[in-house]
């Protein structure tokens, strides 16, 4: 309540004039020549990101029907209307050198279509380096168990360039399972003490064989499969280019082309493909980023808090 009174000292006068007293905006009106085009701004959030992190590009002043799209590292961002204000994520890969990138949103259509280029600053963050032991089997692959990741990988790439236009999901992503998150999104491996160029692409949580694995949104279910990394998976498109992803299941409780809800359980923990126990490996990939799950989880708990609403939106 305190914050919402001393927000009011910030306000401008014709704001202030239209929240108490709405016949006042509408006098306000006529000051605005019909014909001038809107004024559209476009900012990106958060400022500066770090690498593995998500981000989201903010367009407000747009009409209501006004295409919007955008691209950022030569993947698409695609546009979702949250309150008035469009709204794109895109993801800071992990593997994202630090630095300055250009992030454009283009819209109106034909000749009218502008398009604005913003900066992205990402910097680095580091997140250490762990150690795993697994048989020296699974670390130098026979020719059979190469062929088949090889063809295991052509899947999984089809599944990761999923790109269904519509967002599937709303509200604030919830968590998969109840349990420690062993946070080691980021880390590089050291596998049989040999240092893996990759990192960690998603969140492990320590919980037991057979807990339950909960669809954090609304989604599609797009592929499941017994790979020889990541054992029984389950992935689910979220659309516009957001997908999610569960590894080691012991049980897998969903079908390719499911249409799957918040809640909704997807299959069991286990420790199935190369692992060194029972987890739930938890990934998050925003049109090929690959970003941090629970980071992104925060961030949908804060979209509906966004700072950036047009001014239109203080006169409702
Ligand atoms: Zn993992």
């Amino acid at each position: 309540m305190f914050s919402k009174i001393l927000w009011l000292f910030f306000l401008p006068f014709p704001v202030l004039a239209g929240f108490f007293c709405p016949s006042c905006a509408a006098d306000l009106s006529p000051i605005l020549p019909a014909s001038q085009p809107p004024i559209v701004s476009v900012k990106v959030l958060p400022e500066p990101i770090f690498r593995g992190a998500p981000g989201r590009v903010l367009v407000a002043g747009l009409p209501a029907d006004a295409a919007v799209s955008g691209s950022f590292r030569d993947a698409p961002i695609f546009f979702f209307d949250n309150k008035g204000v469009m709204v794109g994520l895109f993801g800071a890969d992990i593997m994202l050198k630090p630095g300055e990138y250009p992030l454009t949103v283009t819209y109106g259509s034909g000749s009218a279509a502008e398009t604005k280029t913003v900066t992205v600053s990402v910097t680095d963050k580091s997140y250490g380096v762990r150690d795993i032991k697994v048989p020296q089997s699974q670390v130098d692959l026979s020719p059979e168990d190469l062929e088949r990741v090889r063809v295991e990988r052509i899947a999984v790439t089809k599944a990761l360039n999923f790109k269904s236009p519509a967002r599937l999901w709303s509200g604030e992503f919830i968590e998969p399972v109840r349990g420690r998150i062993n946070s080691s999104f980021g880390r590089q491996t050291r596998l049989n003490g040999v240092l893996n160029a990759r990192p960690h692409a998603g969140a492990d949580y320590l919980v037991g064989e057979g807990t339950p694995v909960a669809a954090p949104a609304d989604g599609v279910v797009i592929l499941t499969g017994n790979h020889f990394f990541a054992g029984n998976s389950v992935y689910i498109d979220h659309g516009q280019g957001l997908i999610s992803m569960y590894f080691h299941l012991s049980k897998i409780d969903a079908v390719e082309g499911q249409s799957i809800k918040r809640g909704e359980i997807l299959g069991l923990v286990g420790k199935t493909g190369r692992v060194t126990g029972a987890h739930l490996h938890y990934g998050i990939y925003i049109n090929g980023a690959r970003i941090d799950p629970p980071v992104f989880r925060q961030m949908t708990a804060t979209l509906a808090g966004d700072p950036y609403l047009p001014e239109s939106a203080l006169y409702d």
